[in-house]
Parts: structure tokens; sequence; C-alpha cells
């Protein structure tokens, strides 16, 4: 990939992607500038890329470091389009591109590429576990610890990659091109940034914009939204259906998994709570069948795979009380979805970074939950939508040092006690990992 040769590539954004896109361009000859909004002064990371040559600057977004001369912009998804820079980039009509594409430029093995609102990860590792039944070994990438582009460059011909893919790495694509596309689900989340759900979807739909005839589409067909965006798709379609109207694919029924009318194992037999979680086994599963994965092997993986922490992670059980962390459930529907997982009564503990937002949508959800302990920014909101949920006990505290004791307090024999915040983790922690552990931190000291 002779492209970037000699060319002036300005990478926006220093974290973990910008790093390693700058190191990569640079490999193959790019002329390469990294630029950060913040200082990168003592910055160690910086201080490496400026020692192989690279021009790094941090402070801000300098106008001029976009000029005719530029050649491609690769930006961090998390830098918005009504960034100065991009839109002067747009004006010049310089390619804007993120990491996804570079990986997939550089790739010698395929992708399967993961896309929704949510589940992405939780699919993403359980294809993962499942590929390994396939005669490709798989490489597991995205929100998880590895950048892309990074495991695209040493990647064979004998792997395969499964992608965990945001909306906003997806806005930032020209040819990359997975073998399967697997479309989750579509809700309303991100529209700070995405501007409409149509946008958002459009964005989404980029994923399967390069297939053709010979890959294949993995979509949910419960989700009218995803099956009108896909309308025009050229790849193979292959649904998956929690409902159970659609019986191609996979889909579930009367309490079981099937593919193609083959039973693969019964809801009580899988690992991992929770009803959304079926439906990231039935993505998991019709996309593992693209490459002819056996039941047996599904149904092996559907028994062991306990899904990924912080995702109503076990915890552990204390005189008949059972604790759960999800501390990722970082917006309403997710808290929604680790509610209905339950059948025994539950403590709920919720709270976090308030960002405008009521919490009315979380009444319905309540009607299993004996207690609320609210903390953090939010926890008046909460408070207020638990009482009118009629909730029995609400209880508002500081923190989760006081939500977990209080809550054991409340709890008897046969409980799940369970952090599903509702909120992002921002207020009180640096990310949702520290939250959930010092959720199980403190589930651990009670005596
Ligand atoms: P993502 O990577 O898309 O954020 P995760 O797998 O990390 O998704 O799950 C995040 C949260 O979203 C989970 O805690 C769970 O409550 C919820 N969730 C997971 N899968 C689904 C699904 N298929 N539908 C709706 N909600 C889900």
């Amino acid at each position: 990939i002779d492209q970037f040769k000699n060319k002036n590539v300005l990478v926006l954004g220093m974290a973990k992607s910008g790093y390693t896109a700058a190191k990569l361009l640079h490999l193959l000859g790019a002329n390469v500038t990294v630029n950060d909004r913040s200082s990168l002064e003592g910055n160690e990371q910086a201080q490496e890329l400026a020692a192989m040559g690279i021009r790094v600057v941090g402070g801000g977004h300098p106008e001029h470091l976009v000029s005719e001369e530029v050649f491609t912009v690769v930006k961090n998804p998390g830098i918005p389009y009504s960034n100065p820079l991009i839109e002067k980039a747009i004006s010049l009509h310089i390619p804007i591109i993120t990491e996804v594409e570079l990986a997939y430029l550089i790739s010698e093995a395929e992708f399967i590429g993961i896309t929704g609102s949510n589940g992405k990860t939780t699919t993403t590792m359980l294809l993962g576990e499942m590929m390994k039944g396939s005669q490709y070994s798989p490489i597991v990438a995205g929100n998880i610890g590895t950048v892309l582009s990074e495991v695209a460059q040493s990647a064979t011909s004998e792997q395969v990659i499964v992608a965990e893919l945001s909306s906003f790495q997806l806005l930032g694509i020209d040819k990359f091109h997975p073998r399967v596309s697997v479309f989750l689900n579509l809700f309303e989340a991100h529209l700070d940034y995405h501007g409409s759900i149509d946008e958002y979807g459009q964005a989404k739909a980029r994923l399967a914009k390069n297939q053709t005839a010979d890959d294949v589409i993995v979509y949910n067909a419960d989700d009218k939204r995803i099956t009108a965006l896909l309308k025009d798709a050229k790849a193979q379609k292959i649904p998956f259906s929690f409902s159970g109207n659609t019986k191609d694919g996979a889909y579930f029924d009367q309490g079981y998994i099937y593919y193609q009318g083959e039973t693969i194992l019964s809801q009580d037999e899988m690992a991992m709570p929770g009803l959304h979680n079926i439906e990231n086994a039935l993505s998991a599963v019709a996309a593992a069948k693209v490459y002819g994965v056996s039941n047996d092997y599904l149904r092996q993986v559907l028994m062991t795979f306990q899904g990924v922490r912080h995702r109503l992670e076990f915890v552990k059980e204390l005189n008949g009380r059972r604790f759960y962390n999800d501390s990722k459930a970082t917006n309403i529907l997710a808290t929604q979805k680790a509610l209905n997982a339950f059948k025994d009564p539950v403590i709920l503990l919720a709270g976090g970074l308030d960002r405008g937002n009521g919490f009315e949508d979380l009444i319905p959800s309540l009607t299993n939950v004996k207690a609320v302990v609210a903390f953090g920014e939010t926890k008046g909101k909460i408070n207020e939508a638990a009482k009118t949920a009629g909730v029995k006990h609400v209880e508002i505290v500081d923190n989760l040092e006081e939500a977990v004791p209080c809550a054991y307090q409340l709890s008897s024999a046969g409980d799940i006690i369970l952090l599903s915040p509702a909120c992002a983790s921002w207020d009180q922690f640096a990310t949702f990992e520290q939250r959930g552990d010092m959720f199980i931190k403190q589930v651990h000291m009670l005596k």
C-alpha cells in the first residue's frame, strides 16, 4: 500500500488510536503530523513519535495544519466534524478517514464488523470465542484495549479480525469492507453528535456500503429501522430474530435458540443472563454459521461464555443475596435491559453524571424493584422517578461506598443487588470500569 508514501498526513487526536495510526503511517513512508487539543508536553508517546521524526503539535488546533498540501486527515472518532480543522479540510476536499480505514488498507485478514447501539462489545467477544471453532483464527479488536490498525498490521490471511465498530468510526471509512457485517439494533443514542436518528442510522449503514454479493449481512429482523436501512444493500442477508417472527437464520422460539430449524441450545443452558444477551447470541450464531462453525461448538461456547466484565457481571453471593455489576449501563435503555433480566426482587443502585435528561423512562421497568439506592449527580432525579414508580424503599446517598452497605441493609435472602447506574460515571469516576471495580470492592468488604 503505497498510497501514503511521501504524502502529508495529518493525524488529529493523540489517543491510543492516533498514536498507532501515526506510527503506521510513518512506516508507510508518509510525512506525518500529529495534533492534539491538549498540551503534549511530557507525554511519553508524543516524545517517542517525535524521536521517530514525526511532527507533534499539541495545545490547540492551529489552522495552518490543514492546507492544500495535506493528502489525508486521520481523525479520532471522538472529534466532531464541526472542529475548525475538519471544516477546513472538508472545504478543501481533503479525505477524512478514521483509523478503521487504515486498518483495512493494510490488513491481509478479512473482517467481521459489528455495529449497533447496544451489545457491540458483548457480541464481539462472544463471536470471537465462536470463531475459534472455524478454520480461521480470530483476533478480537475494538473498544476492548486493542487498536484495529495495530492488530491489522500483523494479521495474516488465516486470521479473521472480529471488530466492534461505532458509528463514529464508520463515518470515516471509504473502502473498508467487511466480509460479514452484523447490525444489532438502533436506539436513540448519541444524537448529540449525529443530529438525528436517521443520520445515526445512515452512519451505521455505512458498514455495508462496500459489501458485494459475495459478502454477508447479519441483521436484526425485529428492528424496522435496520431492515429499512439495508433495503438496497447488495450482500446476502441473514436475519436474526428474538421475536421468532422470522424463522430464517437465527431465531428464538419458546425458550430455544435455533439456526435454520436446528436447535442450538435452550435459554436455561446459556451462561449469560438477560434476554438482551439472547439477541446478542442470535447475531453471533448467525455470523459464526457463515464460517461453518458447528452447532455443537456454538452450544459449548454459549454454555460457558460468561459475558464481558462490567456488563451484568456476576460478582458473588453473600447470605442468599446475589450481586451483579452492570457499570457499563450508562443509559436508561441498558438499565431497563438489566432489570428485565431478573425475576427475583431487585435492589437497584443507580445514578451518576447528569446529562440533563429525566428518568421517567425507567419507571415502567421498576415493577420488580423493591428498593432503589440513588447516588451521584442524578440522585435527586432518580429518587423522584423511583417514588413515582411506587418503589417501597428509596434511599439517597452520596457515593458507592455508602450505597453498597445501604443496599445490603435493605435486602433479604433471595434478592438481587444490582449496580446498573443508567448514567455515565464521569461525575465521580474516570471510567465505568473504575466505577464497577469500586462496587466490587465494596461488595467484598461486606460481612
Ligand atoms: P456496547 O459495546 O454496544 O456499548 P455492551 O456489550 O458493552 O455494548 O453492553 C452495554 C450495555 O448494553 C449492557 O450493560 C446491557 O445492559 C446493554 N445491552 C447489551 N446488549 C444489548 C442488546 N442486544 N440490546 C439492548 N441492550 C443491550
